[in-house]
């Protein structure tokens, strides 16, 4: 985390804070993750060299350059066009290669690039999106917050040979996912 530059992603206006242990508004009424969140996300997804990862949810693009650094390759989807595009072209600046952005419904995951050995959706939900089960890779993890739009419980649910393990990592508040299978509107 500490070879990502934060006040790349964060407006120009709040960059004092860039290096305070906080989430920042940014564009659209979306918000850029606090540092320990993105740090405790990346550590359940239980990344190596050789993982392929889908994040859902690309905002400023701060968590997919994290998740980039650890990983082989990092899918990321956006709902909101212009967010994706500034995204890309801050990762671009920054020569982050290994990343592949997407525009759409990321409760869907994208199951062209399927199966993932970590989901990190960094928005919230009702619950996990069986889609995003479903492009598990055997041991691959879906690190999700779980709740109601106020807050959430951080969940990790790993599949293995027979069953999906599940465990909690701690409480978190994260903007809705939007989604005819999450929350259905944005307020
Ligand atoms: N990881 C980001 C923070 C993301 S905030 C960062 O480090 O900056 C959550 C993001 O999820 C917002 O940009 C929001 O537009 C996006 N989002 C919400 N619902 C979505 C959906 N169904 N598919 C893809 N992205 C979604």
């Amino acid at each position: 985390m500490a070879s990502v530059p934060r006040e790349h992603f964060v407006p120009p206006e709040l960059m004092d804070r860039a290096y305070a242990d906080l989430p920042l508004p940014i564009p659209r009424q979306q918000t850029i993750s606090q540092p320990y969140i993105v740090a405790l996300m990346t550590w359940e997804a239980g990344l190596n060299r050789k993982s392929r990862v889908l994040e859902v949810g690309t905002g400023t693009g701060y968590h997919t350059a994290v998740l980039a650094k650890i990983a082989l390759h990092v899918w990321t989807i956006e709902r909101l066009s212009d967010l994706s595009t500034s995204a890309g072209r801050r990762l671009k600046e920054l020569r982050v290669e290994n990343v592949t952005l997407l525009e759409g419904d990321g409760a869907l995951g994208h199951s062209a690039a399927a199966p993932y050995d970590a989901i990190v959706v960094t928005a919230a939900s009702p619950s996990a999106p069986q889609p995003l089960l479903a492009q598990l890779a055997d041991d691959g993890r879906l690190v999700i917050p779980v709740g109601d739009r106020a807050e959430q419980m951080l969940r990790i649910y790993q599949r293995t040979a027979h069953e999906i393990r599940e465990w909690t990592a701690g409480p978190c508040r994260f903007v809705p996912l939007v989604s005819p299978a999450a929350f259905d509107t944005e307020v």
